[in-house]
């Protein structure tokens, strides 16, 4: 039996490389010997949902997102099916807002899947930035760079992270993302994934756990690279003064919290 990452609608949600996050689930497992493949989802088409074990959906412009949410409007129960019963998804961004209620922006409403009960407004001043976070699932910050118009209320869902530096979630700098089932939702860019060994080692071994019903530790893989790159953005940005946000390599669009 292969492991089963979908990549959903990759001709859309494509931003920043997220596709490099489908590439990282696939090579950390054909490292530990784990048998597993890719299945492109292309937009418009039917998803079986039966056949897949970790659905990886990008970020992408407003325009992708409209036409994203027309093509999913009907797969919603089966989408939502899957999420309750723990099957895993990472949503970056657009797929954050999309999994939500609405995204209103200035001219229209998008109407999200509603599979999680939150919000997303656009507001002016689009918030860009690298960021770092503290999680409680994670040994490491997690890390990542953000590029989002829309502000979402997480309402009491567990978010991801507490944000150590950057704009987060509704852009004040409190939380990021979230966490729901096996399910995670954030704004971070990176990709996400390869900066972040551990939060891909958390979406496979629950992907492991629940195609072969048991508990599966991933073997640790050396991860020096990984640990080094994750490391220096920590170091660079955690370690900055407020004002410092531009010397770091950070533009600050809001002239506000940096
Ligand atoms: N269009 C959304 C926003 O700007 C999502 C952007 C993205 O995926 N980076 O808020």
């Amino acid at each position: 039996m292969k492991l089963s990452i979908g990549h959903l609608y990759p001709e859309l949600f494509n931003l920043y490389g997220d596709r490099g996050n489908v590439q990282c689930l696939l090579k950390r497992l054909q490292w530990r010997g784990i048998d597993a493949g890719v299945t492109v989802l292309p937009a418009g088409e039917k998803i079986d949902f039966n056949g897949l074990d970790i659905i990886c959906w990008g970020g992408g412009s407003d325009r992708g997102q409209e036409m994203a949410a027309g093509y999913l409007r009907e797969t919603r129960e089966d989408f939502r099916g899957y999420v309750e019963d723990g099957g895993v998804v990472l949503a970056v961004c657009a797929a954050f807002q999309l999994l939500g209620n609405y995204y209103r922006t200035e001219k229209r409403t998008i109407e999200g899947l509603g599979i999680l009960d939150i919000r997303t407004e656009w507001k002016p001043g689009r918030l860009v930035g690298n960021a770092v976070l503290d999680s409680p699932l994670f040994s490491a910050p997690v890390v990542g760079f953000e590029n989002h118009a829309g502000r979402t209320e997480i309402g009491d869902y567990t978010p991801l992270g507490k944000v150590l530096f950057g704009y987060g979630n509704t852009g004040k700098g409190d939380n990021e993302g979230l966490v729901y089932r096996n399910l995670i939702a954030t704004y971070l860019h990176g990709p996400l994934l390869p900066k972040n060994p551990e939060v891909c080692d958390w979406l496979l071994e629950r992907a492991l756990r629940r195609k072969y019903g048991k508990e599966i530790v991933l073997e640790p893989l050396p991860d020096v690279q990984e640990r080094r790159v994750n490391r220096n953005i920590v170091e660079r940005f955690t370690t900055c003064q407020a004002g410092d946000g531009e010397k770091a390599g950070n533009r600050d669009v809001r002239g506000g919290r940096r």
